[in-house]
């Protein structure tokens, strides 16, 4: 048990997560800011950020160091490694309950962002890590000069695409439409490219495998099983929002995103929700702090309206 009691514990450290804590530890709340991996989030996994205004072009990699050094330099945040298995509203507070440990806080701000979303199917997991994976920027060189194939059809793949045809052999983008939903600015980069192969209204099946490694995926198209030989494939068919441990709050919409107003509230007093793990999210860095700092601005208003003093 931790005996303090913030003013606000913001879960995670994305882009969201860390502008509310900046701005609400500048304001002077005590803020406690729990982590379970790396700071920065997604952007990790995001080969290059072009519309963040003011940075032309910066990898995400980058973009996280300097928001992770940004945070770190505040004064009245402190850090917290972990993940929050559940969130309890008690009277005037909430217990935020890590594995082993519980924090009380009087408010809380949700910044879980999103995970990859699974096709579900066959050999999916079996072969997760040993040549499927969801980051091409991550494990994209494991694959340096061999053929792999990447599955999807929006941002997220036509990305992963141009980031590999530039370092394997050959990429195949298997997709279950005859077109692509991806930003056109994207599309124009991938098309033209030798390396570059289409597999159109095709609906994967299966991943397999000798000697644990992928080596195969099938899938059905005009009603027929067809095999694909690959070295690696990235599966980057959407997003799902990280909310499994709060469906007992009952602030989720249809698809487990959290719902909240404008100013980032939840229904429940004291609880709000930022970033991609919002419903109706553009998913956009630059909506992220956004959200960050309108959340700190209804934070400090929610405090003040409790006759809290802060800090
Ligand atoms: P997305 O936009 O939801 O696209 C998912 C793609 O995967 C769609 O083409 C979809 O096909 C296909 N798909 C979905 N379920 C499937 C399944 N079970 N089997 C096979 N294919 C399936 O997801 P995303 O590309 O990951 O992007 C997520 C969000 O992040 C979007 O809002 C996107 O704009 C944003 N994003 C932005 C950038 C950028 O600004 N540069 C980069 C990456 C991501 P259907 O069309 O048939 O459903």
């Amino acid at each position: 048990m931790n005996n303090k009691i913030y003013d606000v514990v913001v879960i995670g450290c994305g882009a969201s997560g860390a502008t509310a804590s900046i701005y609400a530890s500048r304001s002077g709340m005590k803020v406690g800011l729990i982590e379970k991996g790396l700071y920065g989030g997604v952007l990790h996994e995001t080969p290059l950020v072009e519309n963040y205004t003011g940075e032309i072009q910066i990898s995400g990699e980058d973009l996280a160091e300097k928001m992770e050094n940004h945070v770190r330099v505040q004064e009245n945040i402190e850090h917290i490694y972990g993940e929050v298995v559940s969130i309890e509203k008690k009277d005037s507070f909430f217990e935020v309950a890590l594995k082993d440990f519980i924090i009380d806080t009087k408010s809380v701000v949700i910044a879980t962002g999103v995970k990859y979303k699974k096709i579900n199917v066959t050999g999916e997991d079996k072969f997760e890590g040993r040549g499927i994976s969801n980051c091409a920027l991550c494990d994209g060189m494991f694959f340096k000069d061999k053929h792999v194939a990447v599955i999807g059809g929006g941002d997220s793949a036509v990305e992963s695409v141009e980031y590999l045809s530039n370092i394997v052999e050959k990429v195949t983008l298997v997709h279950r439409r005859s077109e692509l939903k991806a930003e056109k600015i994207l599309q124009d980069r991938i098309s033209g490219k030798d390396n570059i192969e289409f597999i159109w209204d095709a609906n994967v099946e299966l991943f397999s495998g000798e000697k644990n490694n992928l080596d195969t995926i099938g899938y059905y198209k005009n009603g027929e099983l067809n095999f694909l030989s690959v070295d690696g494939a990235f599966v980057n068919i959407g997003i799902e929002p990280n909310t499994d441990n709060f469906t007992n709050l009952e602030i989720l919409d249809e698809e487990g995103f959290i719902l909240t107003n404008s100013s980032m509230e939840t229904h429940l007093e004291g609880l709000f929700a930022i970033g991609d793990v919002r419903s109706h999210s553009i998913r956009q860095v630059v909506n992220a702090t956004a959200d960050g700092a309108i959340v700190s601005k209804t934070v400090s208003e929610y405090l003040k309206t409790r006759g809290d003093s802060i800090g």
